[in-house]
């Protein structure tokens, strides 16, 4: 009989919105006509922009022609991509990015779960706590962690908590790590990192040899101009730092599916033999062995949210999600709930009142409010004792959501 990967043994069992999913419904059986509203999962509620949706009607045109019909393009994305990524997200921000230093793909779940690949098993990892679940998910299935420990937490791992007391910026790590996972702006506390934490990280690895793997997923919804929008407008990053990037909450692609990862061709990692080697090259090899390229209709959709009008478009998509996270975040302060993030990022990350744990606030609001967030507990043994809410929602939902807050008693 076949083995399998004993590490994927050590993965908790329930995934968090899997047992979200299973309390909603229980609810929902015994209460058919409670009117639940879901400000859990981060999910987008709002349609492509007018301009994707354009684009793509004339890319599935194309594709209907023998003239201008598209089969496998490059894996690494079309140039019209990628020169519009380029020129609108690095180069007029002063940032220098190769053509053949940015990756296209299907999205930054797949990218950031992938990209442990092309690291030796034997690194170190840091990952924060709380944590987006595919860093360290990824990193086990890997084997580059011991079993879950009671405290929650994995062997072999190094955690950086993030918590109200440091501000939800980790401090360095007491040991040497090879590998730091930082995301910015995070998912699940929506708060940032400064332009002086960002440099101390940058400053770390280039003084330990480590690799940051910054997420910036949610850099569209950074609103302060000092919040560095990519990790590479710290001085020095482009030798130490990849970076994801996506489409899916920046333009509502999350059914869609587009992303991208820059890998600067200065990012070395070294061999048994002590030669250094480009991630940049590995990257590339994992890319065109593993993957066919992110569809010509979904790649011209997403070109087009760097037009004048998609810019436009994009905006405003961003704005009236940022105007339901302005709500929620007020909202909780006038009931005198203390809520983090919100500003630079889509997420509230919320303390849960009088030290309840973050399940049981989940099964009160749910109860009593008929309102699903996600426990912070889910994301992390230092997430407990907090809560996120999404400002994915509708407004109309959003704004209820808040009436509804405003009737809890504690
Ligand atoms: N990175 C973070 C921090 C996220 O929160 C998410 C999605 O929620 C992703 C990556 C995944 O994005 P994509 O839809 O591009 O796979």
């Amino acid at each position: 009989m076949a083995t399998i990967n004993e590490n994927y043994m050590k993965l908790q069992g329930s995934y968090l919105f899997a047992e979200i999913a299973r309390r909603v419904a229980a609810y929902k059986e015994a209460n058919p006509s409670a009117d639940i509203i879901r400000l859990g999962i981060g999910d987008v509620t709002q349609p492509l922009p007018a301009v994707c949706i354009e684009a793509m009607h004339k890319a599935v045109d194309e594709m209907g022609k023998a003239e201008t019909f598209r089969g496998y393009g490059p894996e690494q994305g079309y140039s019209f991509l990628t020169e519009a990524i380029i020129k609108n997200n690095y180069t007029d921000r002063g940032i220098s990015i190769a053509s053949d230093e940015i990756f296209v793909s299907d999205g930054s779940k797949s990218d950031s779960g992938n990209i442990q690949e092309i690291f030796g098993t034997d690194n170190r990892v840091a990952i924060t706590d709380p944590v987006y679940p595919v860093y360290l998910d990824t990193n086990v299935m890997a084997g580059r962690t011991g079993d879950i420990k009671e405290d929650g937490h994995f062997e072999g791992i190094t955690y950086l908590p993030c918590t109200a007391e440091n501000s939800f910026a980790p401090d360095l790590p007491k040991e040497k790590v090879d590998i730091i996972y930082l995301c910015c702006p995070n998912n699940p506390t929506g708060t940032t990192l400064s332009r002086e934490e960002l440099t101390k990280w940058v400053n770390y690895a280039k003084k330990n040899d480590s690799v940051i793997l910054f997420d910036a997923a949610y850099a569209a919804y950074i609103t302060e101009k000092n919040i560095p929008r990519s990790i590479y407008e710290i001085h020095g990053a482009k030798d130490v730092a990849i970076e994801f990037r996506s489409f899916s909450k920046t333009a509502g692609f999350t059914g869609t599916r587009c992303g991208y990862t820059i890998v600067p061709k200065s990012v070395m990692g070294r061999t048994k033999d002590g030669s250094r080697v480009e991630f940049n090259k590995l990257w590339n090899r994992r890319h065109t062995t593993k993957f066919n390229g992110t569809a010509y209709v979904v790649q011209r959709a997403a070109a087009a949210i760097y037009t004048e009008e998609g810019k436009r478009q994009v905006k405003e998509l961003i704005a009236y999600y940022m105007e339901n996270a302005r709500i929620i975040r007020e909202g909780l302060q006038n009931v005198n709930i203390k809520a983090y993030g919100g500003i630079n990022a889509p997420y509230i990350w919320l303390k849960t009142p009088h030290g309840m744990s973050s399940w049981d606030f989940f099964d009160k609001l749910l109860h009593e409010a008929n309102i699903v967030g996600t426990p912070g507990a889910g994301f992390g043994p230092c997430g407990e004792g907090y809560f996120r809410l999404t400002s994915f929602g509708s407004r109309e939902n959003t704004e209820r959501a808040v009436a509804r807050f405003a009737k809890l008693k504690f």
